[in-house]
């Protein structure tokens, strides 16, 4: 069945995007894995292919596409077939760059789009704190005024792009109302800034190559004109954005199922056991059917909600369905595939195994699915 869901243009930006990590980054991705990290002026090359300013206004040097999911999911899915997790673009293209774009005034959108278009300037949103990620609303980290500027204290931690970043969008408690998620607002910190540090570059059982980082705000002077949106409405400017980070998260699990299938197939054809390769085996064919089966849900399921999306129709609760229903999908699938492996699905340098270790994020990272689950009930009346 073809993808309906893409129109000429998806699929022309498609063929560029295959042939830039065909070129620029699969040749790469080893040693940056090795490293923890991808160079900074790699981001220059993806700014160039113009993947991070879809959405942007042209006035800030982007594309100006009113409707840039499609766009963003081709990229996903890329990737997804090539096995390369680059954690730091999404974040940064997905995540910064929409928050400044909905809650940026004019003047802050000229100091930072252009650069961050280009992929000069990089960004990363710290919202976790060592003692609190779920119950966002309990975070620490607080700002108090001085004068036009404010003065930050506290830490965040598991940053992605956080190494990386010359910019950090940084969510704090900036008063104490009564109502814990009232006192939160979003301070955008430069990494030239005094009292901002980095800890380490956070070891990761997968998704080697993103950075993913510890920062440290010890007296931070943030000037007044880098309070992003309005003071205390920081909560509400969280939620906006989770729609789209949960659906692409749901459609990164889903293209590494299908990805995970499709390398599983050629692997049973090819390893001959007690005489014959592993697809002739009754119990193959079964696992892989029952596999093709949870696929073809799913991808009936992300495609609809791609299309609601994009009209911006999809809700919060249903994107919250497609990110467990694909990412859990996603972990019986690799999990099946890496047993057809037998002990080869063990070894690293074996495709499945590394899918195995960078997948099982998916359940933990833009809420858990847990979390997802009580909105999910929430939305049912329970
Ligand atoms: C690789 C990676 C990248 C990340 N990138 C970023 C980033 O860029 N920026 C950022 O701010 N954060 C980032 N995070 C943080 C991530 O969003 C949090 O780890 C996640 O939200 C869970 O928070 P926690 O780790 O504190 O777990 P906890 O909140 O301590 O959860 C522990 C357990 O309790 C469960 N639980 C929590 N609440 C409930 C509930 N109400 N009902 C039932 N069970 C519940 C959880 O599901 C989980 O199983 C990243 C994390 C990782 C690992």
């Amino acid at each position: 069945m073809t993808n309906s869901l893409y129109h000429a243009e998806h699929e022309e930006f498609r063929s560029s995007v295959r042939g830039f990590l065909d070129r620029e980054v699969v040749p790469y991705f080893a040693e940056w894995e090795r490293a923890g990290k991808v160079p900074h002026d790699f981001y220059a090359k993806v700014g160039e292919l113009g993947v991070f300013g879809l959405r942007v206004p042209a006035g800030y040097g982007g594309g100006g596409l009113a409707n840039s999911f499609l766009y963003q999911s081709v990229w996903t899915e890329e990737c997804g077939r090539a096995g390369v997790a680059l954690g730091g673009v999404g974040a940064h293209a997905n995540l910064v760059i929409p928050y400044i774009l909905a809650n940026g005034t004019d003047e802050q959108k000229s100091r930072w789009l252009p650069d961050m278009v280009a992929g000069r300037c990089m960004g990363a949103i710290a919202m976790t704190e060592p003692g609190t990620g779920s119950d966002l609303a309990g975070m620490c980290t607080g700002a108090v005024r001085d004068g036009e500027d404010w003065v930050l204290n506290g830490q965040k931690t598991f940053i992605t792009g956080g190494i990386n970043a010359d910019l950090v969008i940084v969510a704090a408690r900036t008063s104490t109302e009564q109502d814990r998620r009232k006192g939160l607002s979003l301070l955008v910190v430069e990494s030239h800034f005094g009292g901002f540090s980095r800890g380490r570059n956070l070891e990761k059982m997968g998704q080697k190559a993103t950075d993913t980082a510890e920062l440290f705000f010890d007296n931070v002077r943030v000037p007044g004109d880098n309070l992003l949106g309005e003071e205390g409405n920081a909560f509400a400017y969280l939620a906006q954005n989770l729609v789209g980070e949960r659906l692409g998260i749901a459609l990164g699990a889903q293209v590494s199922a299908e990805t995970a299938l499709r390398l599983t197939l050629d692997y049973v054809r090819e390893r001959k056991v007690f005489g014959q390769p592993v697809a002739q085996f009754q119990n193959t064919k079964f696992e892989l059917a029952s596999c093709r089966i949870e696929i073809a849900a799913g991808r009936a399921l992300i495609d609809r909600y791609m299309v609601a999306h994009e009209a911006g129709e999809l809700t919060a609760p249903e994107a919250s369905m497609a990110k467990v229903y694909c990412t859990e999908l996603q972990a019986r699938v690799i999990d099946r595939c890496l047993q057809l492996h037998g002990g080869y699905g063990f070894m690293s340098e074996y495709r499945i195994s590394k899918m195995y270790t960078d997948s099982r994020i998916s359940r933990i990272y833009g809420g858990t699915n847990e979390v997802q689950r009580v909105i999910i009930a929430k939305s049912i009346g329970l």
